[in-house]
Protein backbone atom coordinates (compact mmCIF):
# COMPACT_ATOMS: atom_id res chain seq x y z
CA UNK A 1 0.00 0.00 0.00
CA UNK A 2 1.10 3.53 -0.64
CA UNK A 3 1.12 6.34 2.05
CA UNK A 4 1.64 9.72 1.43
CA UNK A 5 3.88 12.02 3.21
CA UNK A 6 3.43 15.72 2.57
CA UNK A 7 6.17 18.30 4.76
CA UNK A 8 6.46 22.05 4.11
CA UNK A 9 10.23 22.64 5.47
CA UNK A 10 10.05 26.71 5.21
CA UNK A 11 6.12 26.82 6.39
CA UNK A 12 6.84 29.63 9.20
CA UNK A 13 9.15 32.57 10.04
CA UNK A 14 8.89 31.71 14.22
CA UNK A 15 12.26 32.51 16.31
CA UNK A 16 12.22 30.87 19.25
CA UNK A 17 12.78 32.76 22.30
CA UNK A 18 15.98 32.05 23.22
CA UNK A 19 17.07 33.65 19.63
CA UNK A 20 14.94 36.90 19.35
CA UNK A 21 17.48 39.26 20.27
CA UNK A 22 19.90 38.08 17.79
CA UNK A 23 16.39 39.18 15.42
CA UNK A 24 15.21 42.39 16.93
CA UNK A 25 16.54 44.61 13.85
CA UNK A 26 14.99 42.10 11.22
CA UNK A 27 11.69 41.81 11.50
CA UNK A 28 11.02 43.39 7.66
CA UNK A 29 13.44 40.19 6.83
CA UNK A 30 12.01 37.68 8.32
CA UNK A 31 8.59 38.68 6.73
CA UNK A 32 9.55 38.41 3.54
CA UNK A 33 10.67 35.62 1.31
CA UNK A 34 14.28 35.29 2.79
CA UNK A 35 12.24 34.52 6.17
CA UNK A 36 9.83 32.03 4.96
CA UNK A 37 8.31 30.18 1.84
CA UNK A 38 5.07 32.98 1.78
CA UNK A 39 1.68 31.10 1.40
CA UNK A 40 3.54 27.85 1.77
CA UNK A 41 1.68 26.90 4.98
CA UNK A 42 -1.81 27.52 3.47
CA UNK A 43 -0.68 25.13 0.47
CA UNK A 44 0.71 22.74 2.90
CA UNK A 45 -2.70 22.82 5.05
CA UNK A 46 -4.87 22.42 2.09
CA UNK A 47 -2.89 19.36 0.43
CA UNK A 48 -2.10 17.31 4.02
CA UNK A 49 -6.03 17.79 4.92
CA UNK A 50 -6.92 16.76 2.23
CA UNK A 51 -4.84 13.54 1.55
CA UNK A 52 -1.71 12.92 3.82
CA UNK A 53 -1.18 10.22 5.96
CA UNK A 54 1.92 11.36 7.38
CA UNK A 55 2.41 15.00 8.15
CA UNK A 56 5.47 17.44 8.95
CA UNK A 57 6.05 20.99 9.04
CA UNK A 58 8.51 23.33 10.18
CA UNK A 59 7.50 26.45 11.81
CA UNK A 60 10.48 28.17 12.17
CA UNK A 61 12.15 30.68 9.95
CA UNK A 62 15.00 29.36 7.70
CA UNK A 63 16.98 32.09 8.91
CA UNK A 64 17.55 30.47 12.55
CA UNK A 65 18.40 27.02 10.61
CA UNK A 66 17.64 25.60 7.24
CA UNK A 67 15.70 22.73 7.76
CA UNK A 68 16.31 22.04 4.12
CA UNK A 69 19.76 21.96 4.19
CA UNK A 70 22.44 19.33 4.56
CA UNK A 71 24.71 19.33 7.90
CA UNK A 72 27.41 20.28 5.87
CA UNK A 73 26.01 22.74 3.41
CA UNK A 74 27.25 26.19 3.55
CA UNK A 75 23.68 27.79 3.27
CA UNK A 76 22.65 25.94 6.46
CA UNK A 77 22.58 28.83 8.52
CA UNK A 78 21.74 32.59 7.46
CA UNK A 79 24.14 35.44 7.52
CA UNK A 80 22.59 36.40 11.15
CA UNK A 81 23.37 32.51 12.40
CA UNK A 82 26.48 31.94 10.91
CA UNK A 83 28.70 34.44 12.83
CA UNK A 84 27.53 32.13 15.95
CA UNK A 85 29.93 30.53 18.57
CA UNK A 86 30.04 26.51 17.25
CA UNK A 87 28.70 25.63 20.52
CA UNK A 88 25.48 27.33 19.60
CA UNK A 89 25.31 26.41 16.29
CA UNK A 90 25.36 23.00 17.79
CA UNK A 91 22.43 24.10 19.96
CA UNK A 92 20.29 24.89 17.54
CA UNK A 93 21.60 22.09 15.28
CA UNK A 94 20.15 19.39 17.89
CA UNK A 95 17.09 21.55 19.52
CA UNK A 96 15.65 22.79 16.42
CA UNK A 97 16.92 21.12 13.06
CA UNK A 98 17.29 17.10 13.88
CA UNK A 99 14.04 16.66 15.65
CA UNK A 100 12.53 18.14 12.22
CA UNK A 101 14.46 15.59 10.35
CA UNK A 102 14.49 12.91 12.68
CA UNK A 103 10.86 12.87 13.00
CA UNK A 104 10.37 12.68 9.06
CA UNK A 105 13.31 10.57 8.55
CA UNK A 106 11.60 7.99 11.03
CA UNK A 107 8.33 8.07 10.12
CA UNK A 108 9.41 7.01 6.55
CA UNK A 109 11.20 4.80 8.00
CA UNK A 110 8.64 3.20 9.88
CA UNK A 111 6.26 2.85 6.99
CA UNK A 112 8.49 1.17 5.14
CA UNK A 113 9.33 -0.96 7.70
CA UNK A 114 5.36 -2.01 7.70
CA UNK A 115 5.97 -3.27 4.03
CA UNK A 116 4.45 0.41 2.67
CA UNK A 117 5.78 2.31 0.12
CA UNK A 118 5.95 5.90 0.47
CA UNK A 119 5.34 8.75 -1.49
CA UNK A 120 6.53 12.04 -0.37
CA UNK A 121 5.41 15.70 -1.66
CA UNK A 122 7.82 18.52 0.10
CA UNK A 123 5.46 21.75 -0.23
CA UNK A 124 7.53 25.11 -1.52
CA UNK A 125 7.22 28.60 -2.55
CA UNK A 126 9.27 30.43 -4.25
CA UNK A 127 9.80 34.13 -4.81
CA UNK A 128 8.50 35.47 -8.49
CA UNK A 129 11.63 37.66 -8.96
CA UNK A 130 14.85 36.47 -7.60
CA UNK A 131 18.56 38.49 -8.36
CA UNK A 132 16.00 41.03 -10.93
CA UNK A 133 15.34 37.43 -12.35
CA UNK A 134 11.38 36.96 -13.30
CA UNK A 135 10.73 33.20 -12.42
CA UNK A 136 9.01 31.97 -15.60
CA UNK A 137 6.70 29.57 -13.89
CA UNK A 138 3.59 29.11 -12.23
CA UNK A 139 4.35 25.98 -10.77
CA UNK A 140 7.67 23.82 -10.49
CA UNK A 141 7.35 20.14 -10.21
CA UNK A 142 11.21 18.84 -8.81
CA UNK A 143 12.17 15.27 -9.23
CA UNK A 144 14.92 12.80 -9.97
CA UNK A 145 14.95 12.37 -13.45
CA UNK A 146 17.24 8.70 -13.19
CA UNK A 147 13.74 8.01 -10.80
CA UNK A 148 11.05 6.38 -13.27
CA UNK A 149 8.25 6.92 -10.64
CA UNK A 150 9.00 9.80 -9.67
CA UNK A 151 9.26 11.15 -13.51
CA UNK A 152 6.66 9.24 -14.32
CA UNK A 153 4.29 10.64 -11.46
CA UNK A 154 5.61 14.26 -11.87
CA UNK A 155 4.05 14.00 -15.63
CA UNK A 156 0.89 12.63 -14.50
CA UNK A 157 0.36 15.72 -11.89
CA UNK A 158 1.45 18.33 -14.77
CA UNK A 159 -1.03 16.73 -17.18
CA UNK A 160 -3.57 16.86 -14.33
CA UNK A 161 -2.66 20.19 -13.57
CA UNK A 162 -3.06 21.51 -17.04
CA UNK A 163 -6.28 20.28 -17.20
CA UNK A 164 -7.46 21.74 -14.08
CA UNK A 165 -5.37 24.89 -14.34
CA UNK A 166 -4.99 25.14 -18.10
CA UNK A 167 -3.88 28.93 -17.79
CA UNK A 168 -0.92 28.01 -15.47
CA UNK A 169 2.92 27.59 -16.55
CA UNK A 170 3.65 23.99 -14.97
CA UNK A 171 7.55 23.72 -15.62
CA UNK A 172 9.61 20.64 -14.52
CA UNK A 173 12.98 20.60 -12.44
CA UNK A 174 12.15 24.85 -12.17
CA UNK A 175 13.43 27.01 -10.34
CA UNK A 176 15.59 24.14 -8.52
CA UNK A 177 16.98 20.74 -9.84
CA UNK A 178 14.99 18.18 -8.10
CA UNK A 179 18.77 16.13 -7.03
CA UNK A 180 20.01 19.52 -5.28
CA UNK A 181 20.47 19.62 -1.83
CA UNK A 182 17.23 19.47 0.73
CA UNK A 183 15.16 17.03 2.58
CA UNK A 184 14.37 14.63 -0.36
CA UNK A 185 17.65 14.69 -1.50
CA UNK A 186 18.87 13.14 1.60
CA UNK A 187 15.76 10.79 1.86
CA UNK A 188 16.71 9.02 -1.98
CA UNK A 189 20.03 8.53 -0.31
CA UNK A 190 18.67 6.46 2.67
CA UNK A 191 15.78 4.98 1.44
CA UNK A 192 15.63 2.50 -1.99
CA UNK A 193 13.41 4.06 -5.19
CA UNK A 194 10.89 0.82 -4.71
CA UNK A 195 10.44 2.25 -1.53
CA UNK A 196 10.14 6.03 -1.83
CA UNK A 197 9.36 8.29 -3.83
CA UNK A 198 9.74 12.19 -3.58
CA UNK A 199 9.07 14.98 -5.16
CA UNK A 200 9.35 18.92 -4.43
CA UNK A 201 6.03 21.12 -5.16
CA UNK A 202 7.19 24.35 -6.09
CA UNK A 203 4.26 27.40 -6.07
CA UNK A 204 5.22 30.92 -6.98
CA UNK A 205 4.57 33.30 -4.14
CA UNK A 206 2.74 35.89 -6.46
CA UNK A 207 -0.41 34.06 -6.02
CA UNK A 208 0.00 35.34 -2.37
CA UNK A 209 1.72 38.86 -2.36
CA UNK A 210 0.26 40.20 -5.68
CA UNK A 211 -3.40 41.10 -5.57
CA UNK A 212 -4.20 40.65 -9.18
CA UNK A 213 -2.78 37.32 -9.32
CA UNK A 214 -5.27 35.72 -6.35
CA UNK A 215 -6.82 33.18 -7.87
CA UNK A 216 -9.81 31.49 -5.99
CA UNK A 217 -9.40 28.04 -8.06
CA UNK A 218 -5.68 27.70 -7.39
CA UNK A 219 -5.49 25.81 -4.19
CA UNK A 220 -8.58 23.09 -4.94
CA UNK A 221 -7.06 22.79 -8.16
CA UNK A 222 -3.34 21.68 -7.30
CA UNK A 223 -5.55 19.56 -4.36
CA UNK A 224 -7.10 18.20 -7.51
CA UNK A 225 -4.33 17.30 -9.71
CA UNK A 226 -2.10 15.91 -6.76
CA UNK A 227 -5.46 13.36 -5.97
CA UNK A 228 -6.43 12.28 -9.12
CA UNK A 229 -2.27 11.25 -9.98
CA UNK A 230 -1.80 9.66 -6.57
CA UNK A 231 -5.05 7.31 -6.90
CA UNK A 232 -3.52 6.60 -10.19
CA UNK A 233 -0.18 5.37 -9.05
ZN1 LIG B 1 11.05 26.29 0.57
Amino acid sequence: MDILLVTCEHAGNRIPAAYRSLFQAQARLLRTHRGYDIGAAELFGKISAAMADDRYACMLSRLLIDPNRSLNHPALFSAITRPLPRDLRAAIVRQYYLPYREAVETAVARRIGERQRVLHISVHTFTPVLDRRVRTADIGLLYDPQRRIEKKLSRVIRKNLRTVLPELRVRMNYPYAGIADGLVSSLRRKFPPSRYCGMELEVNQKFWTQARCRKNNLLPGIVRALQAAFARE
